[in-house]
């Protein structure tokens, strides 16, 4: 991996009695596509915009590059920021707002231009130069925004939830579009969303937080297959959870006594083992059928979903679980109220601590 580029040390920032970003230590390459995700409040902003320097931490440390960002105010750190809202100058046109810090900075003209165009070329707005910005589509509006703050050339890009404002198509062309500009610059871009698909499917690498603190770091494959704890399985993607107790045989762990009996949980056994613990069963791991070996349990609902189909079953104790399969995958059509027999693989069940 690249050198760090981001180096965050026990940082905390509290407003009033609430603790937003609780003694978070994290590290970013250089280079790298990550994302700062979690639930509304749970401080990923906040941990954003200490990174700017539009807040400072109670305690810890920020490096950026190496050196220590205290007392570094916003405009002298190398990264740069893009808002939520594309706040685009609505007074000046596509050239002159890209090219407005330079300006600021008194470069001259002609360098400018130069700089300009580049910057225009890489969001692909060439030739939109002398539009204004309410003759710009918000996809384009966002564009300039991110030539704006690219121009610059920051070390690292912030990017506070800079999708939000676009409709679902729109934001899913624009997924692809920033990981290709994130990949074409070469800078390390972080950017914060509550969204797990958008965080899944442009970054690198994400920071699952909650209520201010991080729970997991992760590449998006990692996090989905071995979540660090309940909060984090369930937060990407949907979980079916069993508590139970755990007991070690033959190297393996066992989760005794949950609703679906023993379950066998695939990884390294903890110690010591404790006494409560929780299996993950992704719904897509799961499979039901009207015969055979399984778990009994009552079918409640089917969603079809087109390309898939949801299926939830309700156990012999009453807790409820759901199921998803491939549309077209059931050996025959069930019917809300049919038995049926739940069977998942060897090595499908996690086992979470907490
Ligand atoms: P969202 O997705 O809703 O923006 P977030 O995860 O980005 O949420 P933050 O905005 O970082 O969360 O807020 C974390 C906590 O800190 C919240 O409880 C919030 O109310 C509080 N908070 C954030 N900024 C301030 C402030 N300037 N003054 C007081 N409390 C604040």
């Amino acid at each position: 991996m690249a050198g760090p580029i981001i180096q965050c040390e026990n940082v905390t920032k509290r407003f009033g009695g609430v603790t937003a970003v609780d003694d978070v230590s994290l590290t970013i390459a250089q280079g790298e596509f990550f994302a700062l995700l979690g639930p509304s409040g749970c401080g990923k902003t906040t941990l954003l915009r200490m990174l700017a320097g539009l807040e400072v931490p109670d305690s810890g440390r920020i490096l950026i590059d190496g050196r220590d960002m205290a007392g570094i105010p916003a405009n002298r750190r190398p990264v740069n920021m893009v808002f939520q809202s594309y706040a685009v100058f609505p007074h000046m046109n596509v050239a002159d707002n890209v090219g407005y810090g330079l300006k600021v900075e008194g470069i001259a003209a002609s360098e400018r231009r130069a700089r300009v165009a580049d910057a225009l070329a890489l969001v692909q707005l060439g030739g939109l130069e002398a539009r204004m910005p309410d003759q710009l589509s918000g996809g384009q509006r966002q564009r300039v925004a991110l030539a704006r703050a690219l121009i610059k050339r920051p070390l690292v890009l912030l990017l506070d939830e800079p999708l939000s404002a676009l409709d679902a198509k729109l934001r899913e062309q624009m997924r692809s579009e920033l990981a290709q500009l994130q990949h074409k610059v070469g800078i390390s871009f972080v950017f914060v969303t509550h969204d797990q698909d958008e965080a899944l499917a442009m970054a690198g690498r994400c920071a699952v937080m909650d209520k201010g603190k991080l729970e997991q770091v992760a590449a998006p494959a990692d996090l989905y297959e071995r979540p660090a704890s309940r909060f984090v399985a369930d937060f990407i993607g949907s979980v079916n959870l069993f508590q139970g107790t755990p007991r070690l045989e033959s190297g393996r762990v066992i989760l005794a006594t949950t609703e679906l009996g023993d379950v066998i949980c695939a990884g390294a056994a903890p110690s010591p083992l404790p006494s409560q613990a929780w299996a993950a069963l992704r719904p897509e791991k799961m499979s039901l059928s009207d015969s055979g070996e399984g778990i009994p349990g009552t079918l409640r609902h089917i969603a079809y979903l087109g390309r898939e189909s949801l299926y939830e079953v309700e156990l012999p104790d009453g807790k409820r679980i759901k199921i998803r399969r491939p549309s077209g995958d059931a050996i025959r059509d069930f019917s809300a109220g049919d038995n049926v027999q739940v069977s998942w693989p060897d090595g499908a069940a996690v086992l979470l601590l907490s």
